[in-house]
């Protein structure tokens, strides 16, 4: 069903993004990778996709914290590919600080890569959408895009932001067939967590064990990290007729964090 399709996954050169192209890929999707990382490591991720899967892959190596390389990212999928009919939100980056010693110039960083960039993605692949009559947008927020922690004032901000920007374009496009929804995923063990687990293991003297055990997983009440392939599986889900009616949600995937 969307096999043939085309989908831009921001930040897929590792974890969770790296997860969702490979399904999209292995559901025949065309894909657009993005994000940073050695130059031939990615090559070699993009022609192992394109000849696994038989798809086109393009690489983007588009900042998501500069605008105008965000909109060239687009167009040129739309020129080289065809299309934009899928888009996957998803780099991000985070920084653990109190809000009082949050550096300024990481505050804007992470506003612009895990906010504004969602936003100028969508904006640029939208009108595409509306003439082609179809589209899927998928934001992956966190459960915190709907709880707070402490020392995550910019990561919390951005992603309450991102599940607000997802509910607005839903309703702005509910009466075409292009659907807008959030995914807002606990804790997943990919390199952007393993980085927090070292940290955390430096700054308390505490074994990564348990950090991961006592501070990591204490407020996902499974107790288990989510699998990256469990995202992926739910962006393929909702671009399945399925999933038609399913516009504008913020679908927590965590354990039961946000049930308390
Ligand atoms: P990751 O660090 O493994 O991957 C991040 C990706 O974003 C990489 O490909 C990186 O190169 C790319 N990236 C970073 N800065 C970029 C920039 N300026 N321009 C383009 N690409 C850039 O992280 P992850 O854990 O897979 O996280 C992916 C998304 O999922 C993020 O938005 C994150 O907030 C969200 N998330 C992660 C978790 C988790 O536990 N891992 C939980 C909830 C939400």
């Amino acid at each position: 069903m969307i096999q043939g399709k085309v989908g831009i996954v921001t930040g897929s050169t590792s974890g969770i993004g790296l997860a969702v192209a490979r399904q999209l890929a292995g559901a025949g999707v065309g894909i657009v990778l993005n994000g940073f990382g050695d130059a031939a490591g990615i090559e070699n991720l993009r022609a192992s996709l394109a000849e696994e899967y038989g798809v086109p892959v393009l690489y983007s190596g588009a900042d998501m914290s500069k605008p105008e390389e965000i909109v060239a990212m687009v167009e040129q999928a739309e020129r080289e590919l065809g299309s934009v009919d899928i888009l996957v939100n998803n780099a991000g980056i985070q920084h653990v600080a109190p809000v009082d010693e949050f550096p300024m110039a990481r505050w804007e960083q992470i506003l612009s890569i895990n906010l504004s960039s969602n936003f100028y993605t969508i904006r640029t692949a939208l009108p595409g959408m509306k003439a082609r009559g179809w589209g899927r947008i998928v934001n992956i927020a966190s459960a915190h895009g709907l709880v707070a922690s402490p020392f995550k004032s910019a990561y919390v901000a951005a992603k309450h932001g991102v599940v607000g920007l997802t509910r607005t374009v839903a309703l702005e496009v509910a009466e075409t067939d292009i659907t807008c929804n959030a995914i807002c995923p606990g804790y997943v063990k990919t390199p952007l967590v393993e980085g927090q687990i070292r940290d955390q293991a430096k700054a308390h003297g505490m074994s990564e064990d348990r950090v991961v055990r006592e501070v990591i997983l204490a407020s996902q009440p499974n107790k288990r990290f989510v699998e990256a392939q469990a995202i992926g599986d739910i962006v393929l889900f909702l671009c399945s007729p399925a999933a038609d009616a399913i516009t504008g949600i913020a679908l927590p995937v965590e354990g039961g964090w946000t049930a308390r």
